[in-house]
C-alpha cells in the first residue's frame, strides 16, 4: 500500500490530505505530521481570540474548488447564522476560529472510519519533522522505487513513498537584538502564540514592530480586552491595511494574450488603471482585485530582476491594497486612531534593547533622526520572515544540505515544477517530494491564502495520485471578493 506523508496539519496539509481520500482509487495510507499549531486549524485558524475576523467573505472561502458553495453550506449547519439571509451570510467575515472548526470538522470527516469504504488509512502524530532522507528500494520489477524516510524530533521515523511539504510561513524574523531579550517577559517575539497574558497595566504602553495584518489583530484583541494604554506601531512605510469594500464591474486592462509586458509596462497599465478608477470615483484597489487570477502567471513572467524591483518598489503598496481587512476589523483600528490610543510611526526599526523599566526600540525616522520609543511590552508583528536560505527551521537546513531541495530563485521558499514536485539541489525534479502553500511564494507570488491553496491541495492530491487534473468550471469572476 503507497504510504503519503504530510508534514505541516494548517490548512493546506490537512485539505491534500482530505483530497487525496476523496480522490484515491486503490488503498492507500496518508500519515499527517503536524506540531506548533493545532491541527487543522494552524498559525491563522488557530487562534484563541473570536474578534479575529477571515479578510476573506465567506463567499469565497470553500475548502473545495470544485464545490465553491461547501463553506457556505457548512455555515448554513450552524444555528447561529440562521437570522441572516444567504445574501448576508455570504458577505460576512466569519471569525477564523470557525473556520478552523470548518477545517477540523472535514479532518474529522474524511480522515476518521466514518465511511468503511474509504480506500485511504489516515493518521495523525503530533511530531515535528526535522530531516528527510532519501530511500533507494529495489522493487520486485526489478526497476528502482523512491521514497524517503521523516525523521521526527521525538527520535522515530517514518517511510513513505510520497512526501508533501505544507509546513506554512516561516515563523517571524527576528530583529537586531531581539535574541538578548528572549526571556525577557517585556517582549513577545512571535505573536502567533497567546501574547494578551503578559499585558502592562492599563496606563502602560505597548509598542508594535510592524504596521499590517498581525499589529491589526493585536490592536483588535486589546480593544476586544478593554485594555486602554497607549499602543505605537512602527512600520518602514506606517501603513495600515485598507478596508473591504463593494466595488463595480470593471474591465481588466492587461491584455490577455501578450506574454512580453515588462515589469515597466505592467505597472504603467495598472497605474492608468487606477486613475480611470478614481476618474470615476472609484477605489483604485479594483485595478489589483482584477488581476487576482492572473497574478502568478504575471509574476512567472517576470525576470529575476524585475522580480527585485518589484519587492522594493511595488510591493510595500500592493499588500496593503491587496490584504484588506473587514469593515469590523477596520473600525476597530480607526477607534483607536481617533480616540488618540494608537499612534503610527513610519521609522526603520534599527535594533532592541532592554532598558532599566522598557524595552527600547532604536529607530531611524523617514527624516533621518535617530529615535528611541520604549514599550513595557514590545511585540513583533513583523509578519513571517521570507528570506529561506538561512531558515533556522532544521527541516530545510536538513534538506538543503541533502541536495533534496533548493531555494528558490527569490529565496522566499522552495523551488518547485509546475506541478508542486520539489526541484532537488541540481534543479532536477525529486521523484517523491512535493511542496505547496507560502513556501511557494518565490514562484508563485500569490500563493498564502485559501482561494489559491485550495486548489492547489486539489491538484497535488491528483499529482500524487497520478491522476489527470479534474476539470473545475471557471468561477463567475465575483468582483471584491478578496
Ligand atoms: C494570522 C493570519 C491570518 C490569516 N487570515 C486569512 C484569511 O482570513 N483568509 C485567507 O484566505 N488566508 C488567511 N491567511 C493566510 C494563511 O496563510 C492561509 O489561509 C492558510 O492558513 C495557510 O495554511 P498552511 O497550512 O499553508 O500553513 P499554516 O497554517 O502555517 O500551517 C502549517 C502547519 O505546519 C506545522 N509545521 C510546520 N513545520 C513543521 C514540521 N517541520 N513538522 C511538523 N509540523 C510542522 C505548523 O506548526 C502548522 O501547524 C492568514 C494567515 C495568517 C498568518
Amino acid at each position: 500500500m503507497k504510504t503519503t506523508a504530510i508534514i505541516g496539519g494548517g490548512f493546506s496539509g490537512t485539505l491534500a490530505a482530505v483530497n487525496l481520500i476523496r480522490l484515491a482509487q486503490t488503498p492507500q495510507r496518508v500519515v499527517v505530521i503536524n506540531s506548533g499549531r493545532p491541527f487543522g486549524r494552524g498559525t491563522a485558524y488557530g487562534t484563541t481570540r473570536r474578534e479575529h475576523l477571515l479578510n476573506v467573505a465567506a463567499r469565497n472561502m470553500s475548502a473545495f474548488p470544485d464545490h465553491p458553495s461547501h463553506f457556505f453550506d457548512w455555515l448554513r449547519s450552524r444555528c447561529e447564522f440562521d437570522a441572516m439571509t444567504d445574501n448576508e451570510l455570504n458577505e460576512t467575515f466569519i471569525p477564523r476560529q470557525i473556520y478552523g472548526d470548518y477545517v477540523r470538522s472535514l479532518a474529522t470527516h474524511f480522515m476518521g472510519p466514518a465511511d468503511p469504504r474509504s480506500q485511504v488509512q489516515c493518521n495523525v502524530i503530533d511530531d515535528s519533522a526535522i530531516d528527510i532522507e532519501a530511500t533507494n528500494n529495489g522493487s520486485e520489477t526489478g526497476s528502482s522505487q523512491t521514497g524517503g524516510i521523516v525523521h521526527l524530533s521525538s527520535g522515530k521515523a517514518l517511510q513513505a513513498d510520497s512526501i508533501l511539504l505544507a509546513t506554512g510561513n516561516q515563523p517571524p524574523a527576528g530583529l537586531p537584538g531581539a535574541d538578548r531579550l528572549a526571556n525577557d517577559r517585556r517582549y513577545c517575539g512571535n505573536p502567533w502564540q497567546d501574547w494578551h497574558q503578559h499585558l502592562p497595566d492599563n496606563d502602560g504602553h505597548i509598542v508594535l514592530l510592524g504596521t499590517g495584518l498581525t499589529a491589526v489583530d493585536v490592536i483588535v484583541t486589546l480593544r476586544e480586552k478593554g485594555w486602554n494604554g497607549r499602543i505605537t506601531a512602527i512600520s518602514r512605510n506606517g501603513m495600515l491595511p485598507q478596508r473591504h469594500f463593494r466595488g463595480i464591474e470593471w474591465p481588466s486592462v492587461i491584455p490577455e494574450n501578450d506574454q512580453s509586458l515588462s515589469l515597466n509596462e505592467l505597472s504603467k497599465l495598472v497605474r492608468a488603471d487606477c486613475e480611470r478608477l478614481r476618474g470615476v470615483s472609484q477605489n483604485p484597489a479594483i485595478a489589483v482585485d482584477k488581476l487576482r487570477g492572473r497574478t502568478q502567471q504575471l509574476w512567472k513572467r517576470l525576470s529575476v530582476k524585475e522580480k527585485q524591483t518589484f519587492l522594493k518598489q511595488y510591493a510595500p503598496q500592493w499588500n496593503v491594497i491587496r490584504h484588506r481587512i473587514a469593515g469590523p476589523i477596520h473600525d476597530a483600528v480607526t477607534d483607536s486612531l481617533d480616540c488618540g490610543q494608537l499612534k503610527i510611526v513610519p521609522a526603520m526599526i534599527e535594533s532592541l534593547t532592554s532598558g532599566a523599566t522598557t524595552i527600547d526600540a532604536l529607530l531611524t525616522t523617514t527624516d533621518g533622526e535617530s529615535r528611541i520609543i520604549g514599550g513595557d511590552y514590545v511585540i513583533n508583528c513583523t509578519g513571517p520572515k521570507s528570506r529561506f536560505s538561512d531558515s533556522g527551521l532544521p527541516l530545510y537546513h536538513n534538506l538543503f544540505q541533502r541536495g533534496l531541495a533548493q531555494v528558490d530563485e527569490m529565496d522566499m521558499g522552495i523551488a518547485i515544477d509546475d506541478d508542486f514536485v520539489v526541484l532537488d539541489g541540481t534543479g532536477n525534479r525529486s521523484s517523491f517530494l512535493y511542496a505547496i502553500g507560502p513556501i511557494l511564494k518565490g514562484t508563485l507570488w500569490e500563493t498564502v491564502a485559501v482561494p489559491e491553496l485550495r486548489g492547489q491541495a486539489m491538484q497535488v492530491a491528483q499529482a500524487m495520485l497520478e491522476l489527470e487534473p479534474m476539470p473545475v468550471a471557471p468561477r463567475e469572476t465575483v468582483e471584491y471578493c478578496i
